[in-house]
C-alpha cells in the first residue's frame, strides 16, 4: 500500500522527468497537450510528475516506437475505455456527455457539464488512473464481461 502511494507521489520535475525518458521537455509538452498525460501542478503552476506518470509515459513510448501507433491511435484507444462502466454514470449523464459519443478522445479531455463527472479531477479518477495504464483496458473489458483472469 505505501508503495502505491508513493507510485503515485509526484516528484519529478519536467527536466527530470524528459531526462528519464530520453525525451525533451516539448515532447512531454506535447503529450500533455494531447491529453496523453495529465500531471500534477504545484501550486506554483509547475509540472511534477510521479513514477506512476513515468510507467505510462514509457507504456506510450513502447507504443508509438515499437507497435508503430500514432499519437491519434493511443488517443482513440483510450476513448475506448468503458468509463460508464466504472463511474456508473446514468443514462441522462450518458446522454448529454460528448465523452461518451466521442471515437477520437479519452474522456478526460472532455468538459463534462452537468454530468457525473463535472467536477471530477480526472488525475484521482479510476478511468484515467487506473484503467488507462499499459495492458489494464483488456483487463477492465474481461471483467465487465465476467471473464475471470
Ligand atoms: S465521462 Fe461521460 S460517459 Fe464517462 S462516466 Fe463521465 S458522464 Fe459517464
Amino acid at each position: 500500500m505505501e508503495a502505491i502511494k508513493n507510485k503515485r507521489m509526484p516528484v519529478y520535475p519536467i527536466s527530470i522527468a524528459a531526462k528519464l525518458l530520453g525525451i525533451s521537455i516539448p515532447t512531454l509538452r506535447m503529450y500533455e497537450k494531447e491529453g496523453l498525460i495529465i500531471p500534477h501542478k504545484s501550486s506554483g503552476n509547475q509540472r511534477i510528475y510521479s513514477e506512476m506518470d513515468l510507467e505510462r509515459l514509457r507504456c506510450i513510448r513502447r507504443a508509438i516506437n515499437e507497435s508503430k501507433i500514432s499519437i491519434n491511435g493511443i488517443k482513440s484507444i483510450y476513448s475506448l475505455i468503458p468509463c460508464w462502466e466504472v463511474v456508473k454514470c446514468s443514462e441522462s449523464d450518458r446522454k448529454t456527455c460528448n465523452a461518451f459519443q466521442s471515437h477520437e478522445q479519452p474522456c478526460w479531455t472532455f468538459n463534462h457539464p452537468n454530468t457525473i463527472c463535472e467536477n471530477r479531477d480526472c488525475r484521482e479518477c479510476d478511468v484515467y488512473e487506473k484503467y488507462s495504464q499499459c495492458g489494464s483496458i483488456k483487463d477492465l473489458i474481461k471483467n465487465i464481461s465476467g471473464i475471470s483472469t
